[in-house]
C-alpha cells in the first residue's frame, strides 16, 4: 500500500468527520479493503466500521485485535448459517432482513447471553435486487418481532435503489423516519427505534437532512472497492 492512499485516506476521513453533525455517526464501510486502510481511517478518527461478510471481518478483527475501541458493524445479509459467529463478533448488525433470521437470532442470543444491537433492513422502494421487508409486511410481521424477546432492536437500515431523483431520495428517507417513529408508537413499545441508518457516498447529505443517525460511508473514504474475494 503506498503511502499515497494511506494520506488519501486519512484526509478524507478527517475532512467527512468534522462535517458531520454531532448527532450523525460515520461508520466507514471497509468490506473488501485490507486492514491497513482501515488502521489509516482509524489513526484520523474514525471509530466505527462496516462490513458485509462475515468471515472477511473476523479475518481483520484478528489483524486489528490492538485497535481495541473499534465498534463493528455487520451491513449486509447474513446468512443462518453464519449468525452465531456474527452474534459473537458484531456489536451492530444492520441487517437483519426477515423474520426468519430474527428469530434465529433470538434463539442465539438466548444462548449465548450476549447481543448485538440490531436494525430491521427496510425496502422503502420496491427492489428485487435487495433483501429486506417491505414496508407493509414489516408493519405486519412487527408483533411477531416484537415477541423475540433476547432481541435489542435499535432503528430501520434502508438502502436505496438507483436511479431516483434528489426529491425521491429525500421522500424515502423520510418515510424510513416515519416508518421508525409509528412502529416504535405500536404497543407493547418496548424498542424505541432511534437510529436510522440510511445514507451512502452518494445520497448521504440528503439521509442527514431527513434524519440519519448513521450514514454508511466506503468510496468517498477508500476510494473505488477491488472486486471482492470469493469466499
Ligand atoms: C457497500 C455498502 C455501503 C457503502 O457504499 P458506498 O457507495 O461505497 O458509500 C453502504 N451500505 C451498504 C449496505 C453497503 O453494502
Amino acid at each position: 500500500m503506498s503511502s499515497f492512499e494511506i494520506s488519501t485516506i486519512q484526509d478524507r476521513a478527517r475532512v467527512l468527520l468534522a462535517s458531520l453533525p454531532g448527532s450523525v455517526r460515520l461508520i466507514a464501510v471497509s468490506k473488501y479493503m485490507p486492514s491497513e486502510r482501515i488502521r489509516a481511517a482509524y489513526a484520523a478518527g474514525v471509530r466505527d466500521f462496516g462490513e458485509s461478510r462475515v468471515q472477511e471481518a473476523i479475518r481483520k478483527m484478528t489483524e486489528l485485535e490492538d485497535l481495541t475501541d473499534i465498534t463493528w458493524h455487520l451491513i449486509g445479509h447474513l446468512q443462518s448459517n453464519k449468525a452465531k459467529l456474527a452474534v459473537r463478533y458484531f456489536d451492530w448488525i444492520h441487517s437483519v432482513d426477515s423474520l426468519a433470521l430474527a428469530q434465529r437470532l433470538n434463539r442465539i442470543v438466548e444462548v449465548e447471553k450476549t447481543s448485538p444491537q440490531l436494525c430491521l433492513q427496510v425496502k422503502v422502494r420496491p427492489d428485487p435486487n435487495k433483501f429486506g421487508w417491505s414496508i407493509s409486511a414489516l408493519k405486519s410481521e412487527w408483533p411477531l418481532i416484537q415477541a423475540c424477546q433476547h432481541l435489542k432492536w435499535r432503528g430501520i437500515m434502508t438502502i436505496l435503489p438507483l436511479g431516483l431523483t434528489q426529491p425521491e431520495i429525500k421522500a424515502a428517507f423520510r418515510q424510513t423516519q416515519c416508518l421508525a417513529t409509528e412502529l416504535s408508537s405500536i404497543p407493547p413499545e418496548v424498542s424505541p427505534l432511534k437510529e436510522l441508518s440510511m445514507g451512502m457516498s452518494n445520497d448521504y447529505l440528503l439521509a442527514i437532512e431527513s434524519g440519519a443517525t448513521m450514514i454508511r460511508i466506503g468510496r468517498r473514504i477508500f476510494g473505488d472497492r477491488p472486486e471482492p474475494e470469493d469466499t
